[in-house]
């Protein structure tokens, strides 16, 4: 893996496993058995910079590219997904699209207080009605004069909703024209008329905060609107493709981990008078999650170099997320089968990462979805002339 880096990324990966190892794995258990949102990991990660990473640096934040952020991302999600979640939904979700998109008063307003890490940022796309159909919207913004709009309607599943200061909010200013009245809004999280009801009981990531929000007559000044009306869902595809970077980066991460966790383990059990490690079938198993480990990361690191050059990046980051998040599942499985019974118990971080690996299929577009992705661009290419 090292040869894949330069010196200045090795030194950054260095850094994140020793930061990751010393802060948030200790307490990624008990964030999972509790259910409890990882606030001493928010901490954690904003002394570290990492709230704001990807940011412009005159937007308060440190200029990483996303080859960085991959990196970053592995390491926190080697040992805690709940962490990872958070950071990304606020960084490569929320800051993102307020440092891409915003003007330079939004900017100024918005970001210094995002990028430190002091108001975490939630994004919200997804409805009741609506998850892979994102254009089919129902939340809605009407023109309320010339300075300010009225929003109505409900958003679920939202990462960090009631954790945070802001919510980057996609609307529908006209239903007629579908996806083309699509328009996106930075609202205060503490803005009268929005009520959070956090959503409890979930398979993994159980420290991650996630929650419904509604939105009664809630009040949006005109100029808390992200371009201009009609464009939020050109923003919110625009930062899906990049997000997927650092998503695919997290299943790199738990795929790693779990990798480590079953290298580690076959060393010193044994069955039948001899350790584990000496036997084909359990060496065939960790030779297959360790290449697809590494094909997830090259592929990962594809996307992201694409994405720092300022290149279309769409097809690759859907692969990226696609192949990773499966590779990831499959690593998970394999290391619950090589630790037999005990990888069937809490006690056990693969128990975790088992049912932690589950979301990285679902969210930020689903499996399916990102196979639709890449089979509309393939055959683009294709087209008849
Ligand atoms: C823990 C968690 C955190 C989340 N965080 C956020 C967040 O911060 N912000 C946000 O906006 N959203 C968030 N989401 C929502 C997430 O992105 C959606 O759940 C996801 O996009 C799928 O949408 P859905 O749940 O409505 O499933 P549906 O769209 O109803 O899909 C159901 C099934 O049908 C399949 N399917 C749908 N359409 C097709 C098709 N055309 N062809 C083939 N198969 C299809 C899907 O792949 C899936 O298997 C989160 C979800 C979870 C569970």
């Amino acid at each position: 893996m090292d040869a894949l880096y330069t010196e200045e990324e090795r030194l950054i990966r260095n850094t994140m496993r020793e930061f990751a190892d010393a802060e948030l794995a200790p307490n990624a258990a008990r964030w999972d058995e509790n259910e409890e949102f990882p606030w001493a990991s928010v901490e954690a990660m904003k002394r570290m910079g990492l709230m704001g990473l990807t940011a412009k640096p005159e937007h308060g934040g440190s200029g990483a590219s996303y080859a960085e952020l991959a990196i970053a991302a592995e390491e926190v999600s080697r040992v805690c997904m709940t962490s990872s979640t958070t950071l990304l939904a606020h960084l490569s979700l929320g800051v993102s699209t307020i440092d891409r998109f915003a003007d330079g008063g939004q900017a100024e307003r918005f970001l210094p207080a995002a990028c430190s890490g002091d108001k975490i940022v939630a994004w919200a796309l997804s409805e009741p009605s609506s998850g892979s159909d994102a254009a089919d919207m129902q939340t809605s913004a009407k023109r309320n004069g010339a300075g300010s709009y009225v929003l109505n309607g409900s958003k679920i599943f939202i990462t960090n909703a009631e954790q945070s200061g802001l919510i980057v909010v996609f609307t529908s200013t006209d239903r007629a024209k579908g996806h083309r009245g699509t328009t996106a809004f930075v609202v205060e999280s503490d803005a009268p008329g929005i009520e959070m009801r956090g959503m409890h009981g979930k398979l993994g990531i159980r420290g991650s905060g996630t929650a419904e929000i509604y939105f009664s007559d809630v009040e949006v000044p005109a100029g808390a609107r992200l371009g201009e009306e009609g464009d939020g869902f050109r923003i919110a595809m625009t930062i899906l493709d990049s997000s997927r970077v650092s998503l695919a980066a997290q299943s790199v991460g738990l795929a790693q981990g779990a990798f480590e966790a079953a290298a580690r383990y076959v060393q010193q059990r044994e069955t039948f008078g001899e350790l584990l490690k000496e036997r084909q079938a359990i060496q065939f198993m960790l030779a297959d999650m360790a290449t697809r480990t590494d094909a997830a990361r090259l592929l990962t690191r594809r996307a992201a170099q694409l994405k720092d050059a300022g290149l279309s990046h769409n097809r690759e980051s859907a692969m990226a997320k696609l192949y990773a998040s499966e590779a990831a599942h499959f690593c998970v499985d394999k290391a619950v089968q090589i630790f037999g019974g005990y990888g069937f118990f809490r006690e056990n971080p693969v128990e975790r990462m088992y049912r932690d690996q589950r979301i990285t299929e679902i969210y930020e577009g689903t499996s399916e979805v990102q196979r639709i992705v890449i089979a509309r661009s393939l055959l683009k290419d294709y087209a008849a002339a």
